[in-house]
């Protein structure tokens, strides 16, 4: 058990690649707390998935797009887990449109989730966090390559990466590592497999498959752990080679 004795922290942890990433910390021994945006039952389901396997995780209501919120959430989790050694910057949403369609309100719900969630929770998170802590950010390949009617998503993950980058410089001195994993298409409800977009995707992906929630958790997992010790500000592809 890699994860023996620390505390993680997983933004939007309730489905999908989150709360993969929590059952994952939790399987390698660390006590996790989550935090999602409105759907509770998927929350309670994967603290009580954790449970039951013998793990311990409490979950907190934080909308990540909504400074006080955010803060709240955090403060919350800090205290159940007593202090944070692991905080993964999950949580976020993607809506598509062609630039002539977007609007102010799509903007700022991207970058309020997926950029500002992060700025604000990593200072709330920072005085709790132990030295030689974990950061780690979910990005996506998108950040790096265009997709049609993606525009304003991809810029979000390129400043995702951005941060990443500049936080492990910023936190070095602590030796907090800080470091970006990018997915490429992996099967959630933001991206189901058996979608219309799915089948357009297919073509780019040489592994000819979506990834599953797994394969980023262990990725994540690989980053929180003792292995990684001299990995920081780097981004990580797990993509099936879409981005290669
Ligand atoms: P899902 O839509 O399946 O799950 C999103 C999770 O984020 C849920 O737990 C949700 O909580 C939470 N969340 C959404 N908005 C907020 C908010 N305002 N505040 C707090 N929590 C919030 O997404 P995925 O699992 O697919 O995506 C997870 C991350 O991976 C995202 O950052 C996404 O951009 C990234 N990603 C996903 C890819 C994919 O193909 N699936 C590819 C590349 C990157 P609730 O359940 O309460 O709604």
């Amino acid at each position: 058990m890699s994860l023996q004795g620390k505390k993680a922290l997983v933004t939007g942890g309730s489905r999908g690649i989150g709360s993969a990433i929590a059952k994952r910390l939790a399987a390698d021994g660390a006590v996790v707390a989550i935090t999602y945006a409105g759907n509770k039952a998927a929350a309670d389901a994967t603290v009580a998935a954790i449970e039951s396997k013998g793990g311990t995780a409490f979950a907190f209501q934080a909308d990540a797009a909504d400074p006080n919120s955010q803060r709240a959430g955090i403060e919350q989790a800090a205290a159940a887990l007593g202090g944070i050694d692991i905080l993964v910057h999950n949580a976020g949403v993607a809506e598509f449109s062609v630039v002539s369609e977007d609007s102010d309100e799509t903007y700022d719900r991207q970058f309020g989730v997926n950029v500002k969630g992060l700025h604000v929770g990593t200072r709330a998170a920072l005085p709790h966090l132990e030295d030689s802590g974990r950061i780690i950010l979910i990005g996506s390949i998108s950040g790096e390559l265009a997709f049609p009617a993606t525009s304003v998503y991809s810029a979000t993950k390129a400043a995702v990466a951005a941060l990443g980058r500049g936080w492990a410089k910023d936190l070095a001195s602590r030796n907090i590592l800080v470091n970006t994993v990018q997915p490429g298409p992996i099967d959630t409800d933001m991206n189901p497999a058996d979608s219309e977009f799915a089948q357009q995707m297919m073509g780019a992906i040489p592994l000819g498959r979506y990834g599953k929630v797994e394969e980023i958790a262990g990725a994540v997992s690989f980053l929180a752990g003792p292995d990684s010790s001299y990995i920081t500000g780097t981004t990580l592809n797990i993509d099936g080679g879409a981005a290669a």
